[in-house]
């Protein structure tokens, strides 16, 4: 297959909205480009022109807090950059625990953030958790800028609510309630550091017994991160036992719609789905 395209190199990002603001879907940025050369060679997408972030990296490369504890991540700070970052240990440390596991150190010293979320495949370990955290994305091309909820941000495989026009140029990450225990559990069928046949991002806090507050969002056996808001209202106000659990498994196992692929069947998946949430609020529990 030949690879025939353009590559351009804007110097600023004023320059890289201009070359995206015709809105033409044969043109793409590259930032990482670990993802997107991947579909290339697959002849999944054949572009006509490349936009490529290196010149403009360092003005969107940063990882910064405000006085909150609010998160503000530039798209083109790398996995590495997070995985390594005192601010997100301190106020994120469930990304740095998920991003020890995502490939290996070599692609996620390049692998952006920006690169990461704007994919929109069902099969990387941020989304679910970033969704799970009420994280929103800032999208912005020469005649808008405008945040996006992550909730609102996955359509569908490789579709997301960004246009063609718009850059993603920063992520922001809420302060979490100090009194939250998080976890991310990722379960691969193939290689330990493969992409994950399914993932599970929770968050839970208990006052006094009984469940306050409660997320749960199910990832990559569905086509997009799928946050499980019927086990979650099955769980508030609720003292979280063992029969509690069991029966939140069960809803789930219900409710995911899982699509079959060389990961496992539906069958399969569902039943790790059912095997994942009991796990995921027994490690919780037992932390709370
Ligand atoms: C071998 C291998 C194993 C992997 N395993 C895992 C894994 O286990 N878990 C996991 O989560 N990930 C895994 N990844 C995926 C990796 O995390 C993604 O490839 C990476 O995050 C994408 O970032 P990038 O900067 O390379 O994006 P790119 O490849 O540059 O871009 C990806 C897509 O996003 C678009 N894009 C990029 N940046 C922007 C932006 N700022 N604004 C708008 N659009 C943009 C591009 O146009 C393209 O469509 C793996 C990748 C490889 C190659």
């Amino acid at each position: 297959m030949a690879l025939d395209f353009e590559w351009i190199e804007p110097e600023s990002l004023e320059e890289v909205k201009q070359a995206l603001s015709s809105g033409d879907i044969g043109t793409r940025i590259v930032s990482g480009g670990t993802a997107l050369s991947l579909i290339m060679k697959q002849g999944i997408y054949s572009p006509e022109r490349l936009v490529s972030l290196k010149r403009v990296k360092q003005q969107l490369n940063y990882i910064k807090a405000d006085e909150l504890g609010n998160l503000y991540i530039g798209c083109m700070t790398t996995l590495r950059d997070m995985e390594l970052s005192p601010l997100v240990q301190k106020l994120a440390p469930v990304i740095i625990d998920a991003l020890h596991h995502v490939a290996n150190p070599r692609i996620r010293y390049v692998a952006s953030i920006g690169g990461n979320l704007s994919h929109g495949d069902a099969h990387l370990d941020l989304p679910p958790i970033l969704l799970a955290m009420g994280a929103k994305i800032k999208a912005e091309s020469t005649t808008e800028e405008r945040w996006i909820e992550l909730k609102d941000f996955f359509h569908g495989y490789y579709e997301t609510s960004l246009e063609p026009s718009e850059i993603l140029t920063e992520v922001f990450i809420p302060k979490q309630d100090n009194r939250l225990i998080g976890t991310y559990m990722k379960y691969t069928t193939l290689s330990n550091d493969d992409w994950p046949t399914l993932g599970v991002a929770a968050f839970l806090r208990i006052e006094d017994g009984i469940v306050s507050e409660i997320r749960l969002v199910v990832s990559a056996v569905t086509d997009v991160p799928t946050q499980l808001t019927e086990v979650e209202e099955m769980l508030w106000g609720k003292s979280l036992d063992e029969e509690l659990i069991e029966k939140a498994a069960l809803r789930a196992y219900d409710i995911v719609e899982p699509l079959e692929d060389l990961r496992g069947s539906v069958w399969y998946k569902k039943e790790m789905v059912k095997v994942h949430i009991r796990r995921v609020l027994n490690q919780l529990l037992l932390e709370a």
